[in-house]
Parts: C-alpha cells; sequence; structure tokens
C-alpha cells in the first residue's frame, strides 16, 4: 500500500505552486486545461494537498458514502475488429475462447445473477465484429439479427426478462443504435479512454482500433447527452498518453457533461500488463499516478459528480482511492468474472465493505443508474417502472 506522506516526505523536486488552482476548485470555479495540467502535474510535495482537496470537494458533494452496483457481466461477444495492443478480450473467430453468447445463455446468466441479488446486466463486447468477419454475420443471421447492436438489443430484453437493469457498453454506436437501446437501458456508456490522437498513429495502442478515434468517440457522447442517456465515460491510464493528456481527457469529458447534463459518472482506470498482450512490458500506472488523476477529476468535475476507481485492479490501494476523491467502485460480480481483467478477480463485498469502513465510509449500494437520473427526464417510459421499483426495493434493504 502506497503512503503519501512518506512520498511527500521523500520528494527532491521544488513544489510548484498549485495552492491558488486548488482553492479555486474548492470555491466552485470552472477549472482551464492549464489548471487540469498544473493539478495532475503537481509535484509529490503538494500531492498530500492535491488528495484533501479532492477529499474535500468528494465529502461535500457525497458524503461519506461509497458505493456500488451489483452486477453481471455479459460478455454478449467478443470478437472485435479492433485490436488494441493491451487487450486480452477480443478473438477471431475460430480462436480458443472466441465465443458469442447465445439467447439461452443470456438468459440463464441473467437468471442466476438475480438469484444473486445482481440488478444490472452489463452488456460488453467487441466492437463491430460484423464489419471484419463473415462467420460471424452468418452466426447473426441464423440469431435473427442484422447487426451486432440489434442483437444486444434482444439481449437486453431478455435481461429485463429476468429482472435485472440492462448498461450497454457496446463501443461506437451510432446515434441511431443508442435511440434504439434508450428504451432497453437504465444507462449506457463508453470510456474516451484518451483524447490523444496520437495513440492512433504507427506504434500506437490505437493504431489498429478505428473505433479508438477520440473525435469520434466524444461525438458519441456527445450523442448520448442529445438523446438524454445517462452516461458512464471515464480514461484509461497508461496506454502511451502523456500525463498531460490525461488531463485533457478529463478536461473533454467536462465538457461534454457541462453541454448536456448527461455524465452519470467517470472512471479513472488503470492499465494492467498480461503476458499475452503486445504491451506485456508496458509500465503499469503507479498508485500515486492513479491517485493525481482521480483527484484532478474530482476537481475538474466537481463535488456533484460520480468518480470511480474499479477496485480490483488495484487492490492494495483502496483507502489511497478514497483518499484521492472516488465515491464509487463501479460494477461489482458475485457471478462472473471481470472478461476485461480476467486476471483480477472482484474483491469480496463484505472485505470491501470493512475496508470502507476503517477508511470512514459507508459502502451502499446503487444501481445502474444514480439516483439522480431516475426522473422522467432521462428514463424512457419503457424501463421507468422497471427502474423505480427495483431502486425502492434496493433502498429498503439498504436502509
Ligand atoms: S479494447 Fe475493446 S475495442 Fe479494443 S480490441 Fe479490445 S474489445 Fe476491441
Amino acid at each position: 500500500m502506497a503512503s503519501v506522506e512518506l512520498l511527500s516526505a521523500s520528494s527532491a523536486r521544488a513544489a510548484v505552486p498549485i495552492r491558488e488552482v486548488l482553492d479555486r476548485a474548492l470555491a466552485g470555479d470552472r477549472l482551464s486545461e492549464a489548471d487540469a495540467i498544473a493539478l495532475i502535474e503537481s509535484p509529490d510535495s503538494s500531492l498530500a494537498d492535491l488528495l484533501d482537496c479532492a477529499a474535500e470537494l468528494r465529502d461535500r458533494g457525497k458524503g461519506r458514502e461509497v458505493t456500488y452496483s451489483r452486477k453481471v457481466f455479459l460478455p454478449i461477444t467478443n470478437l472485435c475488429r479492433d485490436r488494441c495492443t493491451y487487450c486480452t478480450f477480443r478473438k477471431d473467430p475460430g480462436d480458443p475462447g472466441a465465443w458469442t453468447m447465445m439467447p439461452s445463455e443470456i438468459a440463464a446468466w441473467s437468471r442466476r445473477g438475480r438469484e444473486l441479488g445482481c440488478k444490472e446486466a452489463l452488456m460488453c463486447l467487441g466492437d463491430k465484429p460484423e464489419v471484419a468477419f463473415k462467420e460471424y454475420r452468418a452466426t447473426l443471421a441464423t440469431l435473427g439479427a442484422r447487426s451486432t447492436i440489434e442483437y444486444v438489443g434482444r439481449a437486453c430484453e431478455i435481461a429485463i426478462a429476468e429482472g435485472l437493469l440492462p448498461h450497454t457498453n457496446a463501443g461506437l454506436m451510432t446515434r441511431d443504435e443508442m435511440a434504439m437501446l434508450r428504451p432497453l437501458n437504465a444507462s449506457m456508456g463508453l470510456m474516451l479512454e484518451s483524447i490523444s490522437s496520437r495513440l492512433r498513429m504507427s506504434g500506437g495502442a490505437h493504431q489498429a482500433a478505428p473505433d479508438k478515434d477520440p473525435a469520434l468517440r466524444m461525438k458519441m457522447i456527445d450523442e448520448a447527452g442529445e438523446l438524454k442517456i445517462p452516461f458512464t465515460s471515464g480514461i484509461l491510464l497508461g496506454i502511451g498518453e502523456t500525463v498531460a493528456e490525461r488531463a485533457l481527457s478529463l478536461v473533454a469529458i467536462r465538457d461534454s457533461h457541462e453541454r448536456h447534463g448527461h455524465i452519470q459518472e467517470v472512471i479513472i482506470q488503470n492499465f494492467r500488463a498480461k503476458p499475452e498482450i503486445a504491451m506485456a512490458d508496458a509500465p503499469e500506472p503507479e498508485a500515486f499516478e492513479m491517485a493525481r488523476a482521480i483527484a484532478t477529476a474530482r476537481l475538474v468535475l466537481g463535488p456533484a459528480m460520480n468518480v470511480q476507481a474499479p477496485p480490483n485492479l488495484s487492490p492494495g490501494e483502496i483507502e489511497l482511492f478514497l483518499r484521492s476523491g472516488i465515491n464509487d467502485w463501479g460494477g461489482i460480480s458475485p457471478l462472473s468474472k471481470d472478461y476485461v481483467n480476467p486476471e483480477a478477480p472482484w474483491p469480496h463485498l463484505e472485505r470491501l465493505g470493512e475496508r470502507c469502513a476503517g477508511a470512514g465510509f459507508k459502502l451502499g449500494e446503487r444501481l445502474a443508474i444514480y439516483p439522480e437520473y431516475i426522473d422522467d427526464e432521462w428514463l424512457d417510459p419503457a424501463v421507468a417502472t422497471n427502474v423505480r421499483a427495483i431502486w425502492e426495493r434496493t433502498r429498503r434493504v439498504s436502509a
């Protein structure tokens, strides 16, 4: 576990004066790109101040409750036309482990998840496999779907019938595709990952991933706002971006939220190296890089935003991340593994609750849609009744 005090004490670097930026953030001022970069690049000697201010803003907006969503992870298909160099999830047709879930599997997993108390069905899948693979186009045809997104809609219907609330994270979608899925989802998501277009260039992590073009992703994030979809986004640290680009990515998400009010949570996720990926030897972000990014996110996005870090990717840093300003741990599954990071098991909820309590926080359950979005503006009438009924039940149980 990392210690802020030890790091600050051992730092030999001169402090950059960031106090004025922190004071403006605490006063509720809108931070500029330059402010955000100054925060995330602040020297070790200012780290404790940075985290304290972020934690203060979190406490003002969210109190001392940190939330999670009880979910079942449904990897609808792991076929993907993109080839991000850090990915172990994607497969080509015929690869060992290549898999498209059949409707009976989606129903059985959803039912089992419901029995285990899950409320969220996370639809997680590769991007546009039908564009790249004729075998998969044939699979879709036998399933009676003309596109992956149409099949995801069917998967959502199955999950709803089993009593769950879908959250779709299906990569880049068109406006029409999102509009089609809105009545079948409590919320949707797309990680921005990084605003850096350099990552699409030769040798970059997204060179062979056309759907990771940041301009296209920002367009979809904005369109989700125009469609009044409660939306999850976030950044991925350690894939070749600079520290300043992390700050600029957070500002881009903040700006979209200012335009539409739809960003319900922002995830700060760390790259994890694995032997089988092209980036096997790339360094993983250190705990304090994560802490700086989390704190910068809180200070840029303000007290009302839900800021999340996945606990299974940094199991030793629960207390540090709480100190840095998060108020959410994301989806935690009692049934299915994290298919994107299969080597990183979900924490047991009891143990996570104890660690939160030890740091002065209460662990509370939320749904795939945050309470502040459970209203007629953000919920499609087709899912509103289900969402409200499940939220009432969840609140009664945790009261
Ligand atoms: S990270 Fe997503 S888009 Fe990239 S290769 Fe993996 S599944 Fe495809």
